[in-house]
């Protein structure tokens, strides 16, 4: 049976972590992969979930199952954090994933068992799982303009233009904030627009936000999801935990399905439930449990809230520091989005050549499409890209 298997094809960004790893060269620069690194290069892990479990550790009295859709507790803390008052309570469906990469297959299937004729609308470009798990469940895909690479902002009448040819029940994928690969974001009258445009088509929004907090701050990078919610009457929404809690690899996230009609909330939800044990039965708890902890004492919220804070702060710095060292040496403002761009990407419309002799002649590290992880620099590193940058030409 084994030898049937196709060969499939490799991760990209994953492939550029091990080449990396190999690269035997001193001061080689990793703006690859998308986790967070703080100055010294660390992945740390956020005082306050650090607390939550030592908490946890002293108060957890069993390891039974919890339920299908993980612990309710943990849906009102997330709703909160994302949906704010945005919605009530009643009017969200919601099931504990694991990682955000879970919420978005299990709205993809849900859209599959509920419209298969539906066809998934997604930004060109957008995060590569976006494409693969689509591909995989053999949805029809559609790509809307969504990124002008000469002015590095987004490309909103080419956005609008193709969004317009959607169908009624047709699904427009959107990234809440800190778009991933490009780092460009909608304005608030964009929202607008775009909302007006879905109802106009009957179209229906799925946002992904993985990144909350990592912006303009934990309640602005959620303004556009919560203006859907409030305009739309039906969304839905995969958010993570990996980024803005540090906790990656406990797979945190959760799937939000929300209904202006209260009504038709018990379907969905009964269908969500479904769904988690047809594919992994129980959901992870131990990162859940941590957030909701976190999120839930006051205490240590507010530290997890000024963690986050540097955090976001820290990218701003660099973000600042990178275009206007990419200004002195190169005096011109081409890459002046980079002090725009929000998140932890910035994408910068480098050809494929150019990314290589970077990699080659500098050992810098970047996706292929030239997107760079601004967290994988330091005060000392942005100097050393800028000048490669400008040196290779680009
Ligand atoms: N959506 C986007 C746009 C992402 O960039 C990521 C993280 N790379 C995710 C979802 C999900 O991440 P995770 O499964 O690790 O929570």
């Amino acid at each position: 049976m084994f030898e049937l298997l196709k060969e499939q094809p490799k991760d990209k960004i994953l492939a550029l972590v091990q080449t990396f790893r190999e690269d035997k060269r001193p001061g080689k620069i990793d703006l690859g992969v998308g986790v967070y690194k703080d100055a010294e290069g660390r992945t740390p892990i956020m005082r306050a979930v650090k607390k939550a479990e030592q908490l946890w550790w002293n108060a957890e009295e069993t390891k039974a199952y919890v339920g299908l859709a993980g612990d309710p507790a943990f849906s009102d803390a997330m709703i909160d954090l994302v949906l704010g008052d945005a919605v009530p309570r009643d009017n969200v469906a919601a099931v504990a994933t694991p990682g955000g990469t879970g919420a978005v297959r299990q709205a993809f299937e849900l859209i599959q068992m509920a419209n298969p004729n539906a066809r998934v609308f997604v930004s060109d470009p957008t995060w590569p799982n976006h494409l693969s798990i689509l591909k995989h469940l053999g949805m029809e895909v559609v790509l809307y303009r969504y990124f002008d690479s000469e002015s590095g902002s987004v490309d909103f009448n080419g956005m609008l233009e193709d969004l317009g040819g959607m169908r009624p029940g047709d699904v427009a994928l959107l990234h809440g904030c800190c778009h991933n690969p490009t780092g460009a974001n909608l304005t608030m009258p964009e929202w607008d627009a775009v909302i007006a445009l879905l109802n106009d088509k009957g179209a229906v929004p799925m946002i992904d936000i993985a990144y909350q907090g990592f912006g303009e701050g934990l309640e602005a990078d959620a303004a556009g999801t919560r203006a859907v919610v409030k305009g739309c009457p039906e969304v839905l929404i995969a958010a993570s935990c990996s980024k803005n809690f540090g906790i990656y690899r406990e797979r945190t996230g959760i799937l939000m399905a929300v209904h202006h009609d209260a009504a038709r909330k018990a379907l969905t939800q009964a269908n969500l439930a479904h769904l988690n044990r047809q594919n992994y039965s129980f959901p992870p708890d131990h990162g859940a449990r941590l957030v909701t902890l976190v999120l839930g004492d006051a205490t240590l919220r507010a530290d997890w809230e000024a963690e986050l804070e540097a955090v976001r702060q820290g990218m701003l710095d660099l973000r600042t520091q990178l275009a206007s060292e990419l200004q002195r040496l190169s005096g011109s403002d081409r890459f002046g989005f980079v002090a725009q761009h929000r998140g932890m990407f910035s994408r910068l419309g480098l050809s494929p050549e150019k990314v290589e002799e970077l990699r080659r002649d500098h050992a810098i590290y970047m996706i292929g499409d030239s997107r760079i992880n601004i967290a994988g620099l330091n005060a000392q590193t942005v100097p050393i890209l800028a000048k490669a940058i400008v040196e290779v030409g680009a």
